[in-house]
C-alpha cells in the first residue's frame, strides 16, 4: 500500500490522481490532501477519501473546513508552512507535486529533503530552480518520477537505457488553439478563446501556456534538468495530434517514442504505480482513427514565449526563475482581461532585462529574484492600456 499525499488536489490533475486512486484502492491510500481556497471540494474529498490529514493553504478557508470535518478523523491545517511540515510525515510514502506555479516548489523541497519519492506535476519547480532541486533528489536518493505527458513519454522511454546513450530528446507540442495564427490575429484573441485548447482539458494557467507556447518552452527547462542533458539536445517539434508524447533519439541513430490517447490519467497512474505497470480500461488508441501523424517545426517568431523561454534556458542562473514569475503575472494579468495575449511577451521580455543576473543562486536568492520580478511585472501590467 502506497500512502499519498496529493498537494493541489482540487485541481486538474489533482482530481485525475484521486481517479486514479479510486481504481486501485488495494495500491493507494490517502495520507494528505491540500487545497489552496477552494474548500468546498477539498471537503469533499475528504470525506470520501478519509486522509489522516488536509491542508488549506489559504487561511481564510480554514474555519469553514475545520468545521465541516469536525466529524470526521481528519486533522486540520492551513498555511505553506503545514504543508512542508506534513509532506515531511512518516506516514507519507509518496508526493504527488500537483500544485501550480512557483507556490508549489517549497513544499516539494521540503518533501525531497525527507527523502520521498515525487511524482511531479508542478513543472515550474524545475524551471525555477532545476539545479538545486535535482542535486538535493540525487543527495538523498530520491526518485523524481515525471507526470508531465511529454517527460512521462522520454522517463518511459529511457526505462532500461544507460542516459549517457541519449543523443537528444524531441518534446512533442500540440500548438494550442492558435497554431498557424499570425500576430496581426493574436493581438485581438481573449482568454475565452485561449482557454478552449483542442486536445487537453487543464488548468488555466498551464493552457494559457499552451496556446503562448510557454508550456513548451518550460518543458524544455524542465526536460534539461530532469534527465541531466545539455541545452543543445533539448528539442520541439510541433505535432498537433497529441498522439505521440515526445521522443528519444539515441547515439547509434535508434528513434524511441511513447504514443496513446491524450489523456493525463495515464502519465498520472505511471508516475503513481512505477515501476509497475497498471491495469486500467482507459480507451485504447485505435491507429485507424489516426492515419495521419505530422510534425513542423514552430513558429518562433510568432509565439515569442517559447524563444523567450529556449534564450532562458542558455543563459541559465535566475533567468529562468525571472521569466517564470513573469509569466505566472502575465497570465493572471491576461486571464483577468488586463493585458493582451502580445503583451504577454513584452512583459516577460521587459522583466528578464530589468532584473540582475546571479549565476548560481541559492534557495534564498531564487525566491528573491522571484519577488522582484512579480513587482516589475505587475508594474506593467499597471502601464496596459487594457488594465485602465
Ligand atoms: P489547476 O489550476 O487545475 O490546480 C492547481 C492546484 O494547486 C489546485 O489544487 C489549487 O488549489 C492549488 N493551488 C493554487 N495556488 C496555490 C497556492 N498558492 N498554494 C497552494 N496551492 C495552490 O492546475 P493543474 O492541475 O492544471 O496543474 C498543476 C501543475 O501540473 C502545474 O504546474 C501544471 O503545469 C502541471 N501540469 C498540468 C497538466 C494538466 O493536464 N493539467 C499537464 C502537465 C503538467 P485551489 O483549487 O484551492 O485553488
Ligand atoms: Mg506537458
Amino acid at each position: 500500500m502506497k500512502r499519498l499525499a496529493i498537494l493541489g488536489s482540487t485541481g486538474s490533475i489533482g482530481t485525475q490522481a484521486l481517479e486514479v486512486v479510486a481504481a486501485h484502492p488495494e495500491l493507494f491510500e490517502v495520507e494528505v490532501l491540500s487545497a489552496h481556497s477552494n474548500a468546498a471540494l477539498v471537503i469533499e474529498q475528504a470525506k470520501q477519501f478519509r486522509p489522516n490529514a488536509v491542508v488549506i493553504t489559504d487561511d481564510s478557508k480554514y474555519a469553514e473546513v475545520k468545521e465541516a470535518l469536525n466529524l470526521y478523523p481528519v486533522k486540520v491545517f492551513s498555511g505553506r508552512k503545514a504543508l512542508e511540515d506534513l509532506v515531511q510525515w512518516d506516514t507519507v510514502d509518496m508526493v504527488l507535486a500537483s500544485i501550480v506555479g512557483f507556490a508549489g516548489l517549497s513544499s516539494t523541497i521540503a518533501a525531497i529533503e525527507a527523502g520521498k519519492p515525487i511524482a511531479l506535476a508542478n513543472k515550474e519547480t524545475l524551471v525555477v530552480a532545476g539545479e538545486l532541486v535535482m542535486q538535493k533528489a540525487a543527495e538523498k536518493n530520491v526518485p523524481i518520477i515525471p507526470v508531465d505527458s511529454e517527460h512521462s513519454a522520454i522517463f518511459q522511454c529511457l526505462v532500461g537505457e544507460d542516459f549517457n546513450a541519449v543523443e537528444k530528446v524531441i518534446l512533442t507540442a500540440s500548438g494550442g488553439p492558435f497554431i498557424g495564427r499570425k500576430p496581426n490575429y493574436l493581438v485581438n484573441v481573449k482568454a475565452s478563446h485561449a482557454l478552449q485548447h483542442p486536445n487537453w482539458t487543464m488548468g488555466a494557467k498551464i493552457t494559457i501556456d499552451s496556446a503562448t507556447l510557454m508550456n513548451k518552452g518550460l518543458e524544455m527547462i524542465e526536460a534539461k534538468w530532469l534527465f541531466g542533458l545539455d541545452n543543445k539536445q533539448v528539442e520541439v517539434v510541433i505535432h498537433p495530434q497529441s498522439i505521440i508524447h515526445s521522443f528519444v533519439q539515441f547515439k547509434d541513430s535508434s528513434v524511441k517514442a511513447q504514443l496513446g490517447l491524450p489523456d493525463m490519467k495515464l502519465p498520472i497512474q505511471y508516475a503513481l504505480g512505477f515501476p509497475q505497470r497498471l491495469t486500467n480500461d482507459f480507451k485504447r488508441l485505435n491507429f485507424k482513427e489516426y492515419s495521419k501523424l505530422t510534425f513542423e517545426e514552430p513558429d518562433y517568431k510568432t509565439f515569442r514565449n517559447l524563444a523567450i523561454a529556449k534564450d532562458a534556458m542558455f543563459k541559465g542562473g535566475n533567468v529562468p526563475c525571472v521569466m517564470n514569475a513573469a509569466n505566472e503575472v502575465a497570465v493572471q494579468a491576461f486571464l483577468n482581461n488586463r493585458v493582451s495575449f502580445i503583451e504577454m511577451s513584452d512583459i516577460i521580455e521587459e522583466t528578464i532585462a530589468k532584473i540582475d543576473f546571479i549565476e548560481r543562486p541559492t534557495l534564498e536568492e531564487y525566491e528573491h529574484s522571484d519577488s522582484e520580478a512579480r513587482l516589475h511585472a505587475a508594474d506593467m501590467v499597471k502601464k496596459s492600456q487594457l488594465a485602465s
